[in-house]
């Protein structure tokens, strides 16, 4: 499960759900003609993953069919839980031939929306499929269903003495078919890369039924186009995947890890060039300011900061240090030295070094406590971070409304920006979204010009596709609207993400 707030989900009036889901067909979409009735699909879908694994209740509908975005209200036909490949290629060919939307879920920590149902979907939830398959020490491989939890990879990891990289605070429900769907990018990013530098196979589901096998777990592979590449990160629009071939590595040796405070941010990007100039092997480059900081302290039971006083910014760095030399040390005396820090403090102990991870990693989980949240996820070149927070800054003087409150963070050695917008639960929630929305367009007018991208990792799915012209040409709209069209030209996987057809 997630930290330590677990997941909440709207509490939508039940009369209107019931009411709009018997009502199935004026919801549909407009592209799809269902040629059955719900109650038919649901008989078929029973057969074949046995009847409790078909779920119709109303509360079960809003809690499966959504994921940690709290903006659209859920409407699925029904969550269906298959347990194997074939399963999951027989209901989505009895989808294809008739008609029926479909929406893959994993673990449902998603932040835009991708695996919200908002149309009568038939929602398809991998949750069941969660064996690992093989661990291979020798070729440094790991097989799993996509239905396992990024945790469950990680121990599984660990357990032969090895290390899976892609490293998330939802690692506890968030799940690999779900990483890879939104190709997830997380805390080691900067050292390993993303999920995407991790799958080496997929095996996939297609629209129609069919089983794409991608699963040859081969470093090199140079034979014709690299399809697998297609399915990562296209947030379950272009097939379901079923299982994946992952890359693992030696445990990392001797992890350092220190929080510096600093009071401007333009010195941020400059300790990042420092401690790579320094030749520490850095394995974590995080960031948050004051305002996160705090509200992580109110919220988050036990939370203690490291400092006496508290600064504008601070910075997450975690290190390997192989060999016995205090590297981290003289590099913040390098840094205090360069004027870059005002103070710092090491962990010194696995509890510390969990308790200052706590403090980076439950600021999603504290500010879902704390208000209403909008949430833009940007990436910048690093040059270009300090002149973008300045513009944004310069902005929220005249945009920003008094209750408002904008917290700043993210895996910013990536030049990954969380930007958030909170205000109090008190405050009427369509107008807090109408004015945090006014500020976000004039910020993604911002990130065009600073030549930066809209979404660093969460995707796009619902709450972001009016805002994807923003970051993408129309050209590659058009390429990637064609490359739908040859592997789902119905459109039944999960219609209206990313972009409308
Ligand atoms: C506290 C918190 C911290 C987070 N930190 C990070 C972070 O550091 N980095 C980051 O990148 N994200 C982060 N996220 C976002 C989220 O955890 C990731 O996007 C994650 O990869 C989603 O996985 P999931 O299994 O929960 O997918 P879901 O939310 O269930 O689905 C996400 C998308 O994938 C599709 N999908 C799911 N399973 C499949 C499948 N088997 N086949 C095809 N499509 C599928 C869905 O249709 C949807 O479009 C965070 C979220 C929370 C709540």
């Amino acid at each position: 499960m997630l930290g330590f707030f677990g997941i909440h989900f709207f509490g939508y009036p039940q009369s209107l759900f019931v009411h709009l889901n018997r009502n199935f067909k004026l919801m549909a979409f407009d592209h799809l003609s269902p040629n059955v009735s719900q109650e038919e699909a649901i008989k078929f879908f029973k057969n074949v993953v046995g009847d409790r694994n078909v779920l119709t209740d109303p509360s079960d509908l809003q809690s499966w069919g959504t994921d940690w975005t709290r903006v659209f209200e859920p409407r699925p036909m029904c969550i269906v839980k298959p347990a194997s490949t074939e399963e999951v290629s027989r209901l989505l060919a009895y989808c294809w031939s008739n008609e029926l939307a479909v929406t893959p879920s994993g673990g449902r920590t998603g932040l835009c929306a991708g695996a919200v149902a908002t149309h009568g979907e038939v929602v398809i939830n991998l949750s069941r499929m969660n064996r690992i398959i093989d661990v291979d020490a020798i070729g440094l491989t790991l097989t799993a269903e996509a239905g396992v939890t990024t945790e469950a990879l990680q121990e599984a990891a660990k357990s032969k003495g090895l290390f899976f990289p892609l490293d998330l605070a939802s690692k506890g429900s968030c799940q690999i078919g779900g990483n890879i769907a939104t190709n997830a990018g997380g805390v080691k990013l900067i050292r390993y890369g993303g999920t995407r530098e991790q799958v080496l196979g997929l095996e996939v589901v297609l629209a129609n039924g069919d089983v794409l096998d991608m699963n040859v777990a081969l470093r090199k592979n140079n034979s014709g186009y690299d399809l697998k590449h297609l399915f990562i990160g296209s947030e379950g629009t272009l097939g379901i995947v079923t299982k994946a071939v992952l890359r693992l590595m030696p445990k990392p040796r001797n992890l350092q890890l220190a929080i510096m405070a600093t009071d401007e941010f333009v010195k941020i990007p400059e300790i990042l060039r420092k401690s790579s100039l320094a030749g520490v092997s850095i394995t974590a480059f995080e960031f948050f300011t004051e305002v996160a900081h705090r509200i992580v302290l109110k919220h988050l039971p036990g939370a203690r900061t490291p400092f006496q006083e508290l600064s504008k910014f601070y910075v997450l760095l975690e290190v390997e240090q192989p060999g016995a030399e205090p590297e981290i040390e003289s590099l913040l005396e390098t840094l205090f030295e360069a004027g870059l820090i005002s103070d710092a403090s090491i962990a010194t102990n696995s509890t510390q070094f969990k308790e200052f991870w706590g403090l980076r990693e439950n600021i999603t989980e504290s500010l879902a406590a704390h208000g209403q949240v909008r949430k833009n996820d940007i990436s910048l070149a690093i040059d270009k971070l300090d002149g973008f927070v300045k513009s944004l800054e310069a902005l929220l003087v005249t945009k920003k409304p008094k209750d408002m409150e904008l917290v700043l963070f993210g895996h910013i050695g990536d030049g990954n920006l969380h930007i958030n917008y909170v205000s109090p639960k008190s405050r009427d929630s369509q107008e807090f979204h109408k004015e945090a929305r006014a500020i976000e367009e004039d910020v993604f007018k911002l990130l065009a010009k600073f030549k930066g991208s809209i979404s660093a990792e969460h995707g796009i799915g619902l709450t972001k596709k009016k805002d994807l012209h923003f970051t993408r040409t129309p050209d590659e709209v058009s390429w990637m609207k064609k490359t739908k069209a040859v592997f789902d030209p119905k459109g039944i996987l999960n219609p209206g993400k990313i972009f409308d057809l």
